[in-house]
């Protein structure tokens, strides 16, 4: 780095004495099986931020020389990270769903409480009653708090609307809060969730339904430029394949990009489905085949984990992570924060379950949450390393040792966090 690359006007960062910067620098694309197997720890490193992009890593007397007069960061002896990157949240919600857990408790499985017009139903009811005004509060809120956890990066879905004007106005929410808040919010339009119940009450409803995404709902969403990624919960009883295959195929020829909530609860060909249209993700898959496993190791798509689903809903199995990485694939961990089946804002904690449960190592985990994370939603290089020429997304935390962020479960270590080079959110640190 040279010295001009401080150009007139931005502010300038030098990180310095972190006990361990952990950058995962590497190839700008998703990590696949055995590359995972490195996070790029460093000791006695310091870390230039120039505007809003990482200009140096280096000994900080050599990155002293080059920015001067860049303010100082100490980051005390902690552990400086990429900013965490959540790629699969439903975070625009009205009311928490806290009666469910006991029925769930008392027997009752998702599809039961679906059945009774809980479950799904019982958030799409509540969505359409609350203003935009109404949810774009409630989820700056959620948001923040997902924030103050570590993470930089949040993937956020539609699919509690489920008519053209409540789906549009879950994105527009999104699409407001990406303005506002420091957090990078990346929109997805999941308007095929599940089918409304006044479609599911007569025969032709279903058809109807997947009419009304592809004619009326798809093209207001791409023309109002709402949405960067279609989903479809594909799922036997929500979604057949053939369904997901026509709804996601016109999503990517109105220019969307593809994800699929894919073998959740039953092994139904989702994850092959993701495999054969090229999805950048195939998320859940809980209960994926062998074949679905193969077809995941030879396609692009990341295959997003999301163990705190599995743990809240009490379920014992979970997603054959090790599988996955021994046959190839790359595995990325998200939150699935959402009022029903996954009410974490901490991902932090899906990294603990990823090593206790999905028995990944540390390095592994920390790249599922980072490098992998940002290729789920195809920003591989823009965000997930610290690296020259990557986004200046940062997050320190309260430990001496990475192996300590899975280690304090359930504990928030996050002290601040830095998007875009900008201080995002901050814990009694005084930082610039
Ligand atoms: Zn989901």
């Amino acid at each position: 780095m040279t010295a001009n690359a401080a150009r007139h006007g931005e502010v300038n960062l030098l990180f310095v004495d972190a006990a361990q910067v952990v950058t995962c620098a590497g190839p700008a694309r998703a990590r696949r099986g055995a590359e995972m197997r490195d996070a790029g720890i460093h000791r006695e490193v310091a870390v230039a931020v120039v505007g809003d992009r990482i200009a140096a890593v280096g000994p900080v007397s050599e990155l002293d020389r080059a920015l001067p007069g860049a303010t100082r960061v100490d980051c005390g002896g902690r552990v400086l990270m990429p900013g965490l990157v959540d790629s699969h949240t439903h975070a625009i919600f009205g009311r928490p769903r806290s009666d469910e857990q006991e029925q769930r408790a008392a027997g009752a499985d998702y599809l039961a409480i679906a059945a009774k017009g809980g479950g799904i139903h019982a958030s799409v009811r509540d969505l359409r009653a609350r203003s935009e005004e109404e949810l774009t509060t409630l989820a700056r809120t959620r948001l923040l708090r997902l924030a103050s956890y570590g993470t930089t990066t949040v993937e956020v879905k539609s699919g509690y609307g489920l008519t053209v004007e409540d789906e549009l106005k879950t994105l527009r929410v999104i699409a407001r809060l990406a303005q506002e808040l420091p957090l990078r919010l990346v929109p997805t339009w999941l308007g095929a969730h599940e089918i409304p119940l006044e479609h599911r009450a007569t025969a032709q409803g279903r058809a109807a339904y997947v009419d009304l995404l592809i004619h009326e709902m798809l093209p207001r969403v791409a023309a109002e430029r709402l949405a960067v990624f279609a989903d479809v919960f594909c799922e036997p009883g929500v979604f057949t394949v053939d369904e997901t295959r026509t709804i996601l195929t016109a999503a990517r020829a109105a220019g969307l990009a593809l994800k699929l909530h894919a073998d959740e609860l039953t092994p139904g060909g989702g994850a092959e489905l993701a495999a054969e249209l090229g999805a950048t993700s195939a998320d859940h898959l809980a209960t994926i085949s062998p074949a679905g496993v193969a077809a995941l190791a030879r396609a692009p798509t990341v295959a997003t984990l999301l163990p705190g689903t599995m743990l809240f809903l009490g379920k014992s199995g979970h997603a054959p992570a090790r599988a996955l990485l021994d046959a190839g694939a790359a595995v990325a961990l998200a939150t699935d924060f959402n009022p029903g089946t996954s009410p974490t804002p901490n991902l932090p904690l899906i990294l603990t379950l990823g090593v206790s449960q999905l028995r990944l190592s540390v390095a592994e985990a920390v790249v599922a949450a980072t490098v992998n994370g940002a290729a789920a939603l195809g920003l591989a290089g823009e965000t997930g390393q610290i690296a020259p020429g990557f986004s200046a997304d940062l997050a320190l935390f309260d430990i001496e040792d990475v192996r300590e962020l899975p280690y304090w479960y359930g504990d928030r270590r996050c002290r601040a966090t830095w998007a875009r080079g900008k201080a995002c959110h901050q814990f009694d640190l005084p930082v610039p």
